[in-house]
């Protein structure tokens, strides 16, 4: 393999996962919804596919004409701003390639790029595949922390992790696996960082926009003053309408941004599939006409609630996410349940136990700290409540066996 990628392991999502399904435990660790994708969304693919040759076929690397213009509309409304179709968006191969594509267009070999954690995993991979630097700046939480609010980034610690060679800061909001939003004032403080430092964007990860609770406003970091021809503003149907398979994803930004995204588009996956982008289209001008938005919420929402009770109920503490469809859970009460060998994490033995001893599984947060500040969340787990009901009512009958 490649010098560049010996440093890459399989990813934990991969690891629990196989675990889950080997020991046929419930599998509250990666992230995806266990029911089918809406019917107005299933309906939206079938039409689509149906409809003839320009949706089956090669459409252009710059993306699907008529989803481009469903997402210049809608985000248009959102952003209150107008966005060219034709230059500002680009869909791609889920939110994933347009994080990977993001690098690619922007980083040169040897430019730093800051990741605030606990990051997505895929983006130090992103940089060291483009042969940059993974910066880490954690955010701070208290010890005994009951809400995502109280993980904040401590904005002296974040600018002193500029440097002449900052490229870039990936901002994830809503933040996964935290839950937490970033609110105006801090989006406020990070934006005036970037704007004292001429060469240096922002990639904000949005995937999670629409499932948020509580009535907390997700408010986009590039509507903020000044802060459009910083950002990159990425975000997917994969959580939206439940279709993480589909993979349809895009990024948004002015010309001067996403113009290299184009450019890198042709050569990894020329365009992205077509009868998929045509269906997300048509599923997000239906979803305006039937109030699926609240739906996604009030029910992502409930879900929470579930998970929430059911940790308090056997001494895991929450940090009651106020977006997206993961909670952390604080495990110092089982502490002295579980053996942890020499060498292991006490986060990835606790996963471990749980998928073995009660079926359920989770994900190890420190699989999203650099080797340095792994520690940070060792006394941490989390869980996954993007599942039916019944499902997850069933992990949190087998949880009550841990008291
Ligand atoms: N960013 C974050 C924060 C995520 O949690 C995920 C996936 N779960 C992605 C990006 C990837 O999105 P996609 O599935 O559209 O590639
Ligand atoms: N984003 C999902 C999660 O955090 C998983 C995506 C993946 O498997 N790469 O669980």
């Amino acid at each position: 393999p490649a010098q560049r990628i010996s440093s890459f392991g399989g990813s934990v999502f991969t690891e629990f996962t196989t675990l889950a399904k080997k020991l046929n435990a419930i599998n509250l660790g990666q992230g995806f919804p266990d029911w089918n994708v809406p019917k107005f969304v299933q309906e939206s693919a079938h039409e689509a596919i149906k409809s003839g040759p320009s949706s089956n076929q090669y459409t252009s690397h710059m993306g699907f004409p008529m989803l481009k213009e469903t997402l210049s509309k809608f985000y248009g409304k959102l952003m209150n701003r107008a966005i060219d179709p034709q230059t500002e968006i680009i869909p791609t191969n889920g939110a994933t390639q347009a994080l990977f594509s993001s690098i690619q267009a922007h980083v040169n070999p040897g430019d730093e790029v800051i990741c605030i954690e606990p990051f997505y995993d895929a983006y130090p991979a992103d940089v060291i595949m483009a042969g940059g630097i993974p910066v880490y700046v954690p955010l701070k939480a208290p010890k005994n922390s009951t809400s995502s609010h109280e993980w904040t980034l401590d904005m002296k610690e974040f600018e002193a992790s500029i440097s002449s060679k900052t490229k870039a800061v990936f901002l994830n909001n809503p933040h996964n696996p935290t839950g937490k939003m970033f609110s105006r004032e801090e989006l406020q403080q990070i934006s005036e960082i970037v704007l004292r430092h001429p060469n240096m964007i922002v990639i904000s990860d949005e995937v999670y926009e629409f499932i948020t609770f509580d009535d907390c406003e997700h408010i986009r970091i590039a509507t903020l003053p000044g802060m459009w021809d910083r950002t990159l503003t990425i975000s997917s149907s994969g959580k939206t309408f439940s279709c993480t398979g589909w993979k349809i994803g895009w990024a948004i930004g002015p010309t001067h941004l996403i113009n290299p995204l184009y450019l890198v588009q042709q050569w990894i996956p020329f365009c992205t599939t077509t009868p998929f982008q045509h269906a997300i289209s048509l599923s997000f001008e239906k979803a305006q006409e039937n109030n699926y938005f609240a739906e996604l919420k009030s029910s992502y929402q409930r879900k929470r609630d579930i998970i929430c009770d059911a940790m308090k109920k056997v001494g895991i503490e929450p940090v009651v996410p106020s977006s997206g469809f993961f909670a952390l859970g604080h495990i110092k009460n089982l502490l002295n349940t579980f053996e942890v060998p020499d060498g292991e994490s006490t986060d990835y033995e606790f996963s471990r136990y749980l998928t073995r001893e009660f079926g359920v599984t989770t994900i190890p947060p420190s699989a999203f700290y650099c080797d340095d500040h792994r520690h940070l969340a060792e006394h941490y787990t989390r869980f996954a409540f993007c599942k039916s009901d019944p499902l997850l009512h069933e992990a949190c009958l087998r949880l009550e066996n841990l008291r």
